[in-house]
């Protein structure tokens, strides 16, 4: 898959801007602070109506518009498709897949999948278990749709329940809603388990050969799922998984009320990565950790190759300057085969590395060279 044509208006500092991407590799070149990052997530929103650094999507829009458009050509299976995303300040965004109004993110991931690596990443193991899930959630939302289904209901229903618990004691009825809100967790937490344990069978497997080939045979990477306590099976039928859920749950029914927090559910789970059978986040060195992170991130590439047929367009964000030569050829090596778009620094050696398309990008405004 591949993504021919990009347009943008409004659109962080871009103020209106088309651009064609090479098939192969995009080098987008500039000083600090003129929009590489903001070209890569452009299209990474395109694929998932989401940004990873954005708090909301109001940050988007240029400071001086109203409003942001983005337009993206992709070709994948075989067609041409176009995409469309509309951002505004007071109402929600609106979607669109050639010119038919989208319902849903997972409309856009079916079309275009994109696999985002910064240099926040190769901190993903050293960080807390939020970082890894929300590595997670980004890659099964464009991966499964019915993931992006469950997670959303799932979210909806512990904000439900989070206030019913911070505000029961001041209004008791309130706790007539939490079995309500409790089934729900439970069902749609279920479907999320089942899907973060498959994923993570494969996962587990791609990292660990990548880890070995990075480290030429002298490291052995292991990863694996920890989710709530009482899912001794997270890979069960989902009526067991919900089952072990439901159980948990009431089990911290009374703690949840003294400390009025959601305690059980899969919005805590983590995984675990070991170097050596060695907890990695407390004893790996600052290159390990790297390492390991750096082939978490190429499996999630490989596996969405795996799954879907093609490979998923590649945004490497300043990655490579922050990593050794070695590892530098470890992923130059991996990334051939599928489009490519990175980012540099002026100085850097690595776009004569690189070849392919060069694009420079000034205050906003990017042009061929
Ligand atoms: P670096 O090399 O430092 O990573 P970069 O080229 O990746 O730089 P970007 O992160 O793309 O830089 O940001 C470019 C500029 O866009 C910044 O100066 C930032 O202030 C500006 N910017 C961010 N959000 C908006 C917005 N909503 N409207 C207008 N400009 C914005
Ligand atoms: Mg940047």
């Amino acid at each position: 898959m591949r993504i021919d044509r990009l347009y943008l208006e409004g659109f962080r500092n871009y103020a209106a801007q088309s651009v064609e991407f090479d098939p192969g590799c995009n080098v987008i070149l500039g000083e600090n602070a003129q929009g590489k990052t903001n070209l890569l997530e452009a299209v990474q929103y395109l694929s998932c109506a989401h940004s990873a650094r954005a708090k909301n999507d109001r940050e988007l829009i240029s400071f001086q518009a109203g409003a942001g458009v983005l337009s993206g050509e992709v070709f994948t299976r075989e067609r041409t498709f176009t995409l469309r995303a509309e951002l505004y300040r007071e109402k929600r965004r609106k979607l669109w897949v050639n010119k038919v109004p989208a319902k849903t993110a997972a409309e856009l991931s079916q079309v275009l999948q994109t696999v985002f690596f910064c240099p926040e990443d190769l901190l993903l193991i050293r960080e807390g278990a939020a970082a890894r899930r929300k590595f997670l959630d980004a890659a099964l939302c464009q991966l499964r749709p019915r993931y992006a289904a469950a997670l959303a209901a799932y979210r909806r229903a512990y904000a439900h329940k989070t206030r019913i618990l911070r505000d029961h004691e001041e209004q008791p009825s309130l706790l007539e809603l939490l079995p309500e809100f409790n089934e729900r967790l439970v069902q749609s937490g279920a479907v999320i388990i089942r899907y973060r344990a498959q994923f993570v069978e494969r996962l587990a497997q791609y990292a660990a050969a990548n880890h070995a080939d990075c480290s030429g045979g002298k490291e052995t990477l292991s990863v694996s799922y920890q989710t709530v306590s009482s899912v001794t099976d997270p890979l069960a039928d989902p009526a067991e998984v919900a089952a072990r859920l439901r159980e948990h749950m009431a089990s911290h029914r009374t703690a949840e009320l003294a400390s009025r927090l959601c305690l059980s559910g899969p919005h805590k789970d983590d995984l675990r990565v070991e170097i050596d059978g060695r907890d990695a986040k407390s004893f790996s060195s600052q290159g390990q950790t790297r390492t390991a992170a750096l082939s978490l991130k190429l499996a999630e590439r490989e596996i969405y190759q795996n799954v879907t047929g093609e490979a998923p367009v590649l945004l490497l964000d300043d990655v490579l300057s922050e990593l050794d030569p070695r590892r530098q050829e470890f992923v130059l090596n991996r990334i051939a085969g599928g489009q490519v778009l990175i980012t540099c620094c002026e100085d850097d050696r690595l776009p004569r590395l690189l070849g392919g398309r060069v694009l420079r990008v000034e205050n906003g405004s990017l042009r061929p060279s």
